[in-house]
């Protein structure tokens, strides 16, 4: 049997052409180590006007068709645009009307057929360029309906011999709309919309649903919030149909890309540094940072990193209880995120309230991302739920040491620090209390102010974790072998 697999991605974004979050960075990185292993590769996107003109003018056409979509027998026009970059294939689905206005996502009215749209298309798409994968692996609810498409409209034509995977990234988005508008748009059969399938409280059709009951595998990006996807809290709703699907449920945790995240060739940083020099390279970025960003200029001070999205998910509600207790003269806190207004304006407040300990940067800037990632002791990452997380891995490739709360990937990728066998990655808490974050952070503070040693070696064994995506590959290339064409 062939150790080759072939593979179609089929997802709403990909870095660099279009990206609004993690989802994009896999989309991007995963094909890419994917095809170090052995595997072909085709990335299928919608060719949104937004995607910048640098690549909209090298694509390539390959081809047009027209495909009836919904129940009333008008055909919709599919073009395709062909890009090959780094031994990858992208084929962007082209139609005026579903992606000519700009952003990727917009809202629910325009965005369910749009994605009906999409996930049909990408598949008609393959079937008229005779390109037919092993393996279909569908990302999000965007491409949720692909199975289900899969298993039904196409199941007599070329591609339905192929398997399908659905990864979920965030659970919390998943394309719910009322059952006529679904069934309208995307042509399936009635029988779909029953409740072990599409079907939601008896009157709406979830998209992502669908695909969990018709695809062949799920997975998600961490073990842990496999499991923690099955319980009421972190379920979304869609817990018991995840427990009934749990057979078929793997987490496989994200990597980052090394080339982009390398503290010995990062341009932004000022001074560059690997493993052997991270002791000398922090302190210079502290002390730029420092500078830069007008905090009181001292190598003593702990500096403590926050880069998030400001939203319930990453838990500020117990940083900003716990800030004022933080800043004891010896603690510096640098805020970079952009979100929800009552936490740009608490940070805003606690900048003018602890002048020259505390700096909120409410913006979005990638630059001073990698400045805060070099310059910082600690990462600040709480989250109430955490699919995988990015930070915290780009945290330790940089040697500055995360403090988590024990949830997703958060989970499976910082080991707690024992301070008797002198081991591990960061400090972690486990329930959703300011008390314990307060806690955990003292302990980090502890271990720095107290016993340097030890702290350094942990800096060091931070930078030495393999937080690449080939071990990630290789995890998601055993699965496509697992599943026999
Ligand atoms: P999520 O996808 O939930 O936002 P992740 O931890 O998976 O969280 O990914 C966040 C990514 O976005 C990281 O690469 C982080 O560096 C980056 N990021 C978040 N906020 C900002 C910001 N304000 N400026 C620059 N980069 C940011």
């Amino acid at each position: 049997m062939s150790t080759r697999r072939s593979v179609a991605f089929i997802g709403s974004e990909c870095y660099p052409f279009v990206k609004t979050g993690g989802l994009g960075d896999v989309m991007y990185a995963l094909p890419k180590a994917l095809t170090k292993q052995n595997c072909d590769v085709k990335v299928i996107l919608p060719r949104y006007k937004c995607i910048p003109w640098k690549y909209q003018e090298k694509m390539v056409y390959r081809g047009e068709f027209h495909m009836d979509l919904c129940a009333d027998g008008r055909t919709y026009y599919v073009g395709i645009m062909e890009y090959v970059w780094d031994g990858v294939v992208y084929d962007f689905i082209d139609n005026e009307e579903f992606f000519g206005f700009g952003n990727p996502y917009t809202n629910l009215v325009d965005d369910i057929p749009k994605f009906c749209f999409f996930g049909k298309a990408a598949l008609a798409a393959l079937n008229y360029l005779n390109w037919i994968p092993d393996i279909i692996h569908c990302h999000d609810w965007q491409a949720g309906l692909v199975p289900v498409y899969l298993r039904t409209l196409f199941a007599d034509t070329p591609i339905g011999n192929a398997r399908t995977i659905l990864t979920i990234h965030n659970l919390r988005f998943q394309g719910v709309y009322n059952i006529p508008t679904i069934q309208y748009w995307s042509g399936l059969p009635g029988y779909v919309f029953n409740k072990d399938a599409l079907m939601q409280n008896w009157l709406d059709a979830n998209m992502l649903k669908g695909g969990l009951t018709y695809c062949d595998l799920i997975t998600t990006v961490s073990n842990t919030y496999a499991g923690e996807i099955q319980t009421p809290f972190y379920g979304e709703g869609l817990d018991a149909h995840l427990r009934y699907h749990s057979g078929k449920l793997r987490g496989i945790v994200n990597g980052i890309d090394v080339d982009l995240w390398n503290s010995a060739t990062d341009a932004r940083l000022a001074e560059p540094y690997d493993i052997s020099s991270v002791l000398t390279g922090k302190k210079e970025n502290k002390r730029a940072l420092q500078e830069q960003l007008g905090l009181v200029q001292d190598d003593h001070m702990f500096v403590i990193g926050l880069i998030s999205r400001l939203t319930d998910q990453k838990s500020l509600d117990l940083v900003n209880a716990i800030l004022p207790q933080l800043i004891d003269g010896h603690t510096q806190v640098v805020v970079l995120g952009t979100g929800d207004e009552r936490y740009e304006s608490a940070f805003r407040y606690y900048e003018g309230a602890y002048k020259g300990y505390v700096c909120s940067n409410i913006m979005y800037d990638e630059g001073r991302a990698h400045m805060i990632y070099a310059g910082s002791d600690a990462l600040l990452v709480p989250s109430l739920f955490e699919p995988c997380g990015l930070t915290q891995l780009i945290a330790m490739r940089y040697g500055t040491v995360p403090i988590v709360r024990e949830t997703g990937g958060l989970k499976d990728t910082v080991q707690p620090y024992n301070q008797y066998t002198n081991w591990g990655y960061g400090f972690t808490f486990d329930r959703y209390e300011s008390g314990l974050l307060l806690d955990a952070v003292n302990r980090a503070k502890t271990l720095y102010f107290t016993n340097r040693w030890c702290w350094d070696e942990m800096v060091q064994r931070d930078m030495d974790v393999d937080v690449s995506w080939e071990k990630s590959a290789e995890q998601y290339r055993s699965l496509y072998m697992e599943l026999k064409p």
